[in-house]
C-alpha cells in the first residue's frame, strides 16, 4: 500500500488528475487507513475516485455494490480506458456457462462491481468468500434506507454480506442522504463506528426557477418556448411513463431542429442502456425521463433540468437538478408548478403501499399456505398474482417478514400466534411511512409556493449554511430566464430516417451528384 504523502502523485498517475477535489483526499486517507467511512458529496464531484483509486492501492479487492447496470458497465469501460484492465461487473446480463467461468477467475480482478441483487447469490458469495477483500463500497448508500426516497430492499441485506467475507472496510457513498437516512445507513450496516463525511450539497453554477402554471398546454408551450432558443443536452422528468412518451412525440414534432427521447423503467433493458449511450454521445438533445433516468449518469454538459410534474420530496428533486452542469458551468432548473398536480405524489404515496384490505389479504393467504405445507410462487408474476398486489407493495411486506423469519429463502416459517403480531408491527410501519410521505410532499410543496430565496429553502434543509449567490439565484431573487443563455456544445450530427432515405434514393439517381 502507499504512503499517505504519495496519494496526490498516484491520481496523477492512474487518472490524470492533478488534485483532488472537496472531500476526496479525506475520504480516501480514511479508507487506507482501514476506516469505515459514509461520504456524502454532491452529485458530480467525484465519489467514485473515493473508492476507485483506494482500489488499485489497496492489496486486496474492493467489492462496490452499485444498483444500476448501465452506470456499472459505464464506470468498467471509463476504467480500462485508463488502463485499469483488473475491473469487472457482475450483472444479470451474464450467461450462465460465463457467469461460472468468471466466478472461478475472480481473483485475477482488483475492482469487482455487483448489484445488491446479484450479490444475494449463494454461488457467488462462495467464491467472494475465498478471495482477501479489502475495501467493501455502497455506492447510492440511501437506498439502504426505507426512509430514502430510492429504497431497495436488497440493500438491507448487506450487513450479512459484509459479515461473510470477513469484515472488510466499509465506504458508504451518497450524494442526498438527510441525517436520518444517514444514521438508517449506518445502522443497517452494523458499523457503529462509521465516520461521517459530509460536504455541502448546495451546487452554485444550478439557478433554481420555479412558474406556477394553469394547465399542462401552458407547461408544454413553456418548455418549447425555451427550447427553440438553443439547442443543448437538456431532461425532461416526468411522474408518469405515458406523459413521458406522449411529451416526447410532441416535442419532436414541434421541436424539429432538436433529437427528441424518451426513457423510462418500462422500456426493454437494451433500448434504455442504446437512449443512454446515445445521449452520453450528444446524439440525443432532449429526454423526457421518469425518475428511472440519471442515477449515475457521468454526463456533464447537461444545461437545462425540467420538472414537468415535480417529485414529492426535496432529495429525488435535488437529486434529479443535481445532473445539470456537472462540468462547473451555469446551468438552470426550471420547475413548472401545476396546483393540479398536487393529487399525483399523492396517489403516488398511497399505491406504492399495501392498504390495510392488501395486509388482511396477505396474512389470510400465507395462513393458508402455511397449513398446506406450500412454498411461496418462485417468480414475482406468481407471487403479485396470489397476492393481488404491486412488486413494490409485495417487497415491502416481504422485507419485514423475512426480518421476522417468517419467510426463509422463499418459503414460510412461521407461528400462526408470530404473524398477527408481524403483521400488527408492519401496519404501524407502513402507517409511519405513510405518515413521513406526506409529510415530505408538504413540506416539497411549500417551498415551491414559498416567496423567500428557493436556493436557501431547499439547501438549508440538508445543511447549516450554503453559498449566497448575487447573480443566477433563483426565480424569487429576480433570475430571468432572458439572461440565461447556456454554453452551446457540439451536438454529434445523425439524419433522421427520412434524411437518410433521401440520400439513399439519390445514390440511385444518375442526375444527382453527392
Ligand atoms: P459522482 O459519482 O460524485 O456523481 P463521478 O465520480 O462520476 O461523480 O465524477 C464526476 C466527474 O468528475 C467525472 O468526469 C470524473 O472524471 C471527474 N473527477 C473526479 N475527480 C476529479 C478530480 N480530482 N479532478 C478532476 N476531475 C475529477
Amino acid at each position: 500500500m502507499c504512503n499517505l504523502n504519495s496519494i496526490e502523485k498516484k491520481l496523477e498517475e492512474y487518472f490524470g488528475y492533478t488534485e483532488f477535489r472537496t472531500g476526496q483526499r479525506e475520504i480516501i486517507s480514511e479508507v487506507l487507513k482501514g476506516k469505515d467511512v459514509l461520504g456524502i458529496l454532491p452529485t458530480g464531484t467525484g465519489k467514485s475516485i473515493c473508492y476507485q483509486l483506494p482500489a488499485r492501492l489497496l492489496n486486496g479487492v474492493t467489492i462496490v455494490v452499485s444498483p444500476l447496470i448501465s452506470l456499472m458497465m459505464d464506470q468498467v469501460k471509463q476504467l480500462k480506458s485508463t488502463n485499469f484492465k483488473e475491473v469487472i461487473a457482475l450483472n444479470s446480463f451474464l450467461d450462465y456457462e460465463k457467469r461460472k467461468l468468471t466466478y472461478k477467475r475472480l481473483n485475477q480482478y482488483k475492482l469487482i462491481y455487483v448489484s445488491p441483487e446479484i450479490l444475494q447469490q449463494k454461488e457467488l458469495q462462495f467464491y467472494l468468500k475465498r478471495l482477501s477483500i479489502s475495501l467493501f463500497v455502497v455506492d447510492e448508500a440511501h437506498c439502504i434506507s426505507q426512509w430514502g426516497h430510492e429504497f431497495r430492499p436488497d440493500y438491507q441485506k448487506l450487513n450479512k454480506v459484509i459479515k461473510q467475507l470477513g469484515n472488510p472496510t466499509v465506504l458508504a457513498l451518497s450524494a442526498t442522504a438527510t441525517k436520518e437516512v444517514q444514521d438508517d445507513i449506518i445502522q443497517s450496516l452494523e458499523r457503529p463506528l462509521m465516520e461521517k463525511h459530509i460536504y455541502p450539497m448546495d451546487r452554485s453554477n444550478i439557478a433554481l426557477y420555479i412558474e406556477e402554471v394553469m394547465s399542462n398546454e401552458e407547461k408544454l408551450e413553456f418548455i418549447i418556448n425555451v427550447l427553440s432558443k438553443t439547442r443543448v443536452p437538456s431532461l425532461i422528468y416526468f411522474s408518469s411513463r405515458a406523459s413521458a412518451e406522449s411529451i416526447s412525440y410532441v416535442l419532436s414534432q414541434r421541436l424539429s431542429n432538436h433529437r427528441v427521447a424518451y426513457y423510462h423503467g418500462g422500456m426493454e433493458q437494451m433500448d434504455r442502456i442504446a437512449i443512454q449511450q446515445q445521449f452520453m454521445n450528444d446524439q440525443i438533445d432532449i429526454i423526457c425521463c421518469t425518475s428511472a433516468f440519471g442515477m449515475g449518469i457521468n454526463k456533464n454538459n447537461i444545461r437545462f433540468v425540467f420538472h414537468y410534474h415535480f417529485p414529492g420530496q426535496m432529495e429525488s428533486f435535488l437529486q434529479e437538478i443535481g445532473r445539470a452542469g456537472r462540468d462547473g458551468k451555469q446551468s438552470i432548473s426550471i420547475l413548472l408548478y401545476g396546483r393540479q398536480d398536487v393529487f399525483l405524489p399523492q396517489q403516488m404515496i398511497q399505491s406504492e403501499l399495501p392498504s390495510d384490505e392488501d395486509l388482511v389479504r396477505v396474512s389470510r393467504i400465507l395462513k393458508r399456505l402455511s397449513k398446506e405445507n406450500k412454498q411461496l410462487p418462485e417468480d414475482i408474476n406468481g407471487v403479485q398474482g396470489l397476492f393481488e398486489i404491486s412488486e413494490v407493495q409485495w417487497r415491502f411486506i416481504a422485507t419485514h417478514l423475512e426480518k421476522h423469519g417468517a419467510i426463509l429463502e422463499n418459503g414460510i416459517k412461521y407461528e400462526q400466534s408470530k404473524l398477527e403480531l408481524i403483521f400488527q408491527y408492519i401496519k404501524n410501519i407502513r402507517n409511519e411511512r405513510l405518515f413521513l410521505k406526506q409529510s415530505k410532499l408538504q413540506e416539497m410543496i411549500q417551498w415551491m409556493e414559498s416567496e423567500s430565496c428557493l436556493r436557501e429553502g431547499i439547501y438549508i434543509k440538508f445543511q447549516k449554511s450554503y453559498t449566497q449567490l448575487n447573480e443566477q439565484c433563483c426565480s424569487n431573487c429576480g433570475i430571468s430566464l432572458m439572461d440565461f443563455k447556456p454554453e452551446q456544445t457540439e451536438m454529434q450530427h445523425v439524419p433522421s430516417w427520412e434524411k437518410k432515405l433521401q440520400r439513399l434514393l439519390n445514390r440511385g439517381d444518375k442526375h444527382e451528384t453527392e
